[in-house]
């Protein structure tokens, strides 16, 4: 179904983000038949290019960074008709009549800032300055946004000068995933989950995003953040909440948004036996992460583990294990639900114990794994053994499968609809820097070391330990 007529304006549309996965993600909106016929994308930035240079840009990009058949020659011609380029001073005044000019009257207007976010509060003020944003305008943010709860404070405020709450949409990639939206659609869609979905019958939950990539050529640039604020607080915590919040009694943003907030402020502090930092090792060929950061001192976590609690009626007693890193065995992200054991098994001890899990898996092959006991087939009396039921949604969506595979498209679509519930909140993103912030400050200044794990290995011994003691084990990263 074709969106609502629209110009999208694109500030840093020159930059690594626009050409890897905005631009190419439109095309293929474009490709699907989604754009209207004179929706326009404006590229914006600071280098010098005119129109048929920034096309051609694009153009490469799409070649580079799209899938293989969605590139038809004849398809990139058209879409490439949509786009204008205007360079801008995001501090200065060059720039900014001519992009007026070109804004039309009578649609959608959007304007994605892809570029860094100390440029936010310049770009927010000069297209209120210049008249070219109207009431019903739309902001895209990207992250990060702050590096702690006063930097996201002076952010929000910044923009809460120009854009009411309303027009603000603060993307976290994590929520466009397919798998995350279907996460809402098994819990609040089934009555086979949601009454057990709490702490009587679930033990624990554990989230895992792990790369296999290490911080290479961003060293320097990474080593000012790190794990816990790179993805902990924001993309783990957003799927902590998603996994966690009630169930909102309408799926609209603010009845989304106001439980999730309820869980990040139900979140309990964490004490520094409950979080595990490390840092990657050196392998024969390639460097440590502190080579990477530059920094042979660096203190600077490129994994953590932290065991989280949630203080509510529906979770008291039932840990969250969160865990991130770089250079981690295998490329893989995904929740389980683990199940506590049945109360009584009839079948005897030797039948075995099994629990239930859901696993959820947002790359790769993003899909569901429901694991059941059964008994295991054959004349060798009753014996368990568990058996997954399995969902992959690109299997289930067949040729539409190639569809699902980016979340930029879907959530750039959904802000010209004018839909917020995938984006953050202003104070959703405050409340996780208040929870953040002082776990942060905590190991700073107990002056705490990350410990060093091997290169693709599952992370540093101690974050197995944090569950050994307890008698629960990690799923294993593949
Ligand atoms: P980049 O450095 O590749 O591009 C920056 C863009 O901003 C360029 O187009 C540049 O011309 C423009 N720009 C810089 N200064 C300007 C000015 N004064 N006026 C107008 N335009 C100016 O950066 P990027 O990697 O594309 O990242 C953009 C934003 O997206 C950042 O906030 C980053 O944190 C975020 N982000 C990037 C990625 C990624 O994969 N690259 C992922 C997540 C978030």
């Amino acid at each position: 179904i074709p969106v609502d007529d629209f110009d999208l304006v694109i500030f840093g549309g020159t930059g690594d983000l626009a050409r890897r996965k905005i631009l190419p993600g439109l095309y293929r909106r474009f490709c699907a038949g989604q754009m209207p016929e004179t929706a326009r994308i404006i590229g914006a930035a600071r280098s010098e290019h005119d129109t048929e240079e920034f096309r051609q840009l694009v153009r490469d990009a799409i070649r580079e960074f799209s899938t293989k058949n969605t590139c038809d020659e004849g398809q990139i011609g058209a879409f490439l008709e949509r786009l204008d380029y205007v360079q801008v001073d995001a501090r200065g005044s060059d720039g900014w009549d001519a992009l007026k000019e070109m804004m039309r009257d009578g649609v959608v207007k959007a304007y994605y800032f892809s570029v860094a976010p100390s440029l936010f509060g310049d770009i927010a003020e000069r297209l209120q300055s210049y008249g070219i944003a109207d009431e019903s305008a739309r902001i895209v943010v990207e992250k990060p946004f702050g590096r702690d709860l006063d930097s996201a404070k002076k952010l929000n405020a910044d923009l809460a000068k120009h854009f009411d709450e309303t027009q603000i949409y603060r993307i976290d990639h994590y929520l466009g995933k397919e798998t995350v939206q279907n996460l809402m659609a098994v819990r609040f869609g089934n009555i086979l989950f949601e009454p057990l979905w709490n702490s009587q019958y679930v033990d624990h939950i554990q989230i895992t995003v792990a790369e296999t990539v290490g911080v290479g050529g961003r060293g320097e640039y990474y080593d000012r953040s790190g794990a816990m604020r790179d993805m902990v607080q924001n993309h783990l915590m957003q799927l902590l909440c998603l996994i966690a919040m009630e169930p909102p009694s309408r799926f609209d943003p603010d009845a989304v948004r106001d439980e999730k907030l309820k869980v990040i402020r139900a979140l309990e502090p964490v004490d520094h036996h409950s979080i595990v930092r490390g840092q990657y090792e050196a392998t024969a060929t390639e460097p440590s992460y502190r080579e990477d950061a530059g920094d042979p001192r660096s203190t600077t976590e490129s994994f953590i583990a932290l065991r989280c609690m949630i203080s509510n009626w529906r979770w008291a007693g039932t840990p969250f294990f969160l865990r991130t890193g770089k250079k981690l065995k295998a490329r893989t992200s995904e929740i389980a639900v683990m199940f506590k054991d049945a109360p009584h098994s009839i079948f005897g001890e030797e039948a075995g114990r099994h629990a239930n899990v859901l696993s959820i898996r947002l790359q790769p092959n993003e899909g569901m794994t429901l694991k059941v006991t059964i008994k295991e087939p054959g004349p060798g009396g009753m014996r368990l053994v568990d058996v997954p039921l399995d969902m992959s949604f690109a299997e289930a969506l067949g040729d539409d499968a190639e569809e699902i595979t980016d979340a930029y498209e879907r959530l750039i679509m959904d802000v010209i609809r004018g839909n917020q519930t995938l984006f953050m909140r202003g104070d959703e993103v405050e409340a996780a820097w208040a929870w953040t912030d002082p776990l942060i400050e905590s190991w700073e200044k107990r002056g705490d070391m990350p410990k060093a794990y091997e290169a693709y290995s599952s992370g540093p011994e101690e974050a197995a330990m944090m569950l050994h003691r307890e008698g629960r084990r990690w799923r294993e990263i593949k």
